[in-house]
């Protein structure tokens, strides 16, 4: 049972927020007011709310896939549209399985697979931050997380032995950026989002490098939008891997799905 000073306090932080532009306030007043150790903290953490920054950044974690993972300050929020990719990839899983995600950012997706089942479970970023969450979330796990672009600091011993590539390449158009919310444009790292010109630049050095590194049989799965849907099936095809399409329209998800012959 709530008291009444409780209740008025929800109501203040609601009222902070929804003045800030937060769309979401009540929820996301729930949330503060249950991670915040007291006022005073509640109070920082609503500041910083209001100055912009990344709700998952200020409470350290995101919900994704219904598991909380941590995020730092500065790490890409894994978006609910990624769930798609994890629930894609379930299906595809057998015991024993391996599984790698690159361009892992905070290792969600790597994360949620291996708590699953008895999985081989590896993860890659470029990003020192995005490593250190995703050490954090995935090692516990059994899982392996290096650092490095894109295939460079797998260990060869992973070569033609993925069974499940899940990819979340950044696929922002360079000038789509500055489009972005505030929370994106100024609070995430460029390199976890700018995907040159048309978006495609990472996507196309990830699927050059596919091939060497998939089983037979294995399996690519890779997020993209609806504008470049139909270069990213092209760019499958190229590498190899006959695509379908997967979506989730309610998160606004599109996903491409290929496999190795
Ligand atoms: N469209 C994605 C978003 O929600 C961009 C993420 C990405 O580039 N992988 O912000």
């Amino acid at each position: 049972m709530k008291s009444g000073s409780d209740v008025w306090m929800r109501a203040d932080v609601i009222t902070r927020l929804r003045a800030a532009g937060c769309v979401f306030a009540e929820d996301e007043a729930d949330l503060l007011i249950a991670s915040a150790a007291g006022p005073d903290e509640l109070d920082v953490m609503i500041t910083r709310r209001v100055g912009g920054l990344p709700l998952e950044h200020i409470v350290g974690f995101a919900e994704f896939c219904g598991r909380r993972i941590a995020v730092d300050p500065g790490v890409f929020v894994p978006r609910r549209r990624t769930e798609l990719l994890v629930e894609e990839a379930a299906k595809l899983l057998r015991q024993g399985s391996v599984v790698l995600d690159l361009c892992c950012g905070s290792g969600a997706a790597a994360t949620v697979l291996a708590g699953y089942g008895d999985y081989e479970v590896h993860a890659a970023d470029i990003e020192p931050a995005a490593v250190a969450c995703a050490r954090r979330n995935l090692e516990p796990l059994g899982g392996h997380v290096y650092e490095g672009d894109l295939y460079e600091p797998l260990p060869s011993s992973l070569r033609g032995r993925v069974d499940v590539l899940v990819v979340n390449v950044p696929y922002v158009p360079t000038e789509a950026i500055a489009l972005m919310p505030p929370e994106a444009r100024l609070h995430e790292p460029a390199v976890a989002l700018d995907g040159g010109a048309d978006g495609l630049d990472i996507a196309r050095r990830m699927l050059a490098g596919a091939g060497d590194w998939l089983a037979p049989q294995g399996h690519l799965l890779l997020e993209t939008s609806d504008e470049q849907l139909a270069e990213s099936c092209e760019l499958f095809r190229a590498a190899g891997l006959g695509p379908r399409v997967a979506r989730c329209d309610d998160r606004g998800a599109v996903a491409v799905v290929g496999r190795r012959d």
